[in-house]
């Protein structure tokens, strides 16, 4: 037996923990009694368009197009719908030849992990706070991890990078929009952070890939738009997923970009489809992969998250709490009054509220409330936030 999978299997994640824990609540309680903000699962449903597609799709197409394998790294005419989509967003030149088509973001980060790194001496940092599976996916890839801290703004700490990047640092992984802080990095930070790697590639005298994880790319307020990393940073490969942006987290697709530009790209290319043999990620599911290249110009209604993003930011600022204001994503990162967030979720509990503590994600002292949840859960919620709030004073 593999005892690090082993382990991994019997350690369910925290969310996962305090989500069944709001379920057993839910059955006591009542499903309106407990305000449960643990799952990032999308609650505004894909664009109709994405049903449509399908029906007609299963109506008017052979069963072979369908459901068959396609080509391994993805049908030719989905990946140049893709091309053809960012090329025109992003003023770029994108062949369907840099597209590998993935089953989402995990695959895609598992697949490029393991196409750059060889031995645990590969290092592969991350900027806290992040998603909590990079170091599972990075672990598993046989690299080692390393956590960048976050400073106080949860911004690109440059300090820290410039300190930790060394000779065996293969590739940063940046998220942005970020689960769970909600920050979305400027143009001005990523030109800064470009600055600092090409340094640290001419000190190392060795590539440093970017490796941007882009589930959330499209879910962003107050008309902010997400800069294109590889319009910035030459080694960037993007980790692309539709999981998040057109709500389809459970049909499992998405891309692996790998730009021209990148160094040694066409082996960075060939690695990340030997990786995806290796992985056993060969051809995305199919009809999905035909439903995105109708649809990939679309997203779902992201008015609603606005919406709850504001209802939730509002109300918990009125009420006392101290809040990282989202960007983007759906995600708020709000501080704990007390210097233990576990404590503080342990209270919240009381009151049916539950809510992520931050330590997974490689901060202290905060806790996560993803806000893809009806506006009413988020309503209704207010007054055991004030009960829980009024604890601490
Ligand atoms: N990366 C981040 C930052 C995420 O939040 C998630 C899912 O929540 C993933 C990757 C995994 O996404 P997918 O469901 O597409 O595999």
């Amino acid at each position: 037996m593999n005892k690090k999978m082993l382990e991994l299997g019997n350690n369910r994640s925290i969310i996962r923990e305090l989500f069944e824990f709001s379920k057993i609540q839910k059955e006591k309680y009542g499903a309106d009694k407990v305000y449960d903000f643990t799952l990032g699962n999308p609650s505004v449903p894909p664009h109709k368009a994405i049903d449509e597609t399908i029906i007609e799709l299963l109506n008017t197409k052979a069963p072979s197009y369908n459901h068959g394998y396609t080509s391994a790294p993805g049908d030719n005419e989905v990946r140049k719908a893709i091309a053809d989509d960012l090329n025109k967003r992003f003023g770029t030149n994108y062949k369907f030849t840099n597209f590998y088509m993935t089953c989402g973001a995990a695959a895609s980060l598992c697949i490029t992990l393991k196409a750059l790194t060889e031995s645990n001496t590969d290092e592969i940092l991350a900027m806290a706070p992040y998603f909590t599976e990079y170091k599972v996916f990075v672990e598993a890839a046989g690299a080692t991890f390393g956590i960048v801290p976050a400073n106080e703004t949860f911004g690109i700490n440059f300090a820290e990078l410039d300190k930790m990047i060394n000779k065996n640092t293969k590739a940063i992984i940046v998220n942005s929009p970020n689960n769970p802080s909600g920050v979305v990095y400027s143009e001005d930070e990523l030109k800064k952070f470009a600055e600092l790697l090409l340094k640290k590639e001419k000190e190392f005298n060795h590539s440093v890939y970017l490796i941007c994880d882009e589930p959330y790319r499209e879910i962003v307020y107050d008309g902010l738009k997400v800069p294109h990393i590889p319009s910035i940073y030459h080694n960037t490969v993007i980790c692309y997923s539709y999981s998040k942006c057109l709500s389809l987290p459970g049909d499992r697709i998405g891309y692996i970009l790998v730009p021209d530009q990148v160094d040694d790209s066409k082996d960075l290319y060939a690695a990340c489809l030997g990786a995806g043999r290796a992985l056993g990620y060969v051809c995305a599911p199919s009809l999905y992969q035909k439903v995105i290249e109708r649809c990939a110009t679309l997203t779902s209604d992201m008015n609603e998250y606005k919406k709850n993003r504001d209802l939730l930011y509002n109300g918990l600022k009125k009420v006392g709490f101290e809040c990282v204001y989202p960007q983007g994503a759906f995600y708020l990162f709000v501080k704990s009054p007390e210097a233990d967030a576990n404590k503080f979720m342990e209270k919240a509990k009381k009151y049916n509220i539950v809510i992520v503590p931050s330590d997974g994600f490689g901060v202290k002292g905060y806790v996560r409330l993803a806000y893809c949840v009806s506006s009413k859960v988020i309503i209704d919620s207010m007054p055991a936030f004030e009960k829980l709030y009024n604890e601490y004073k």
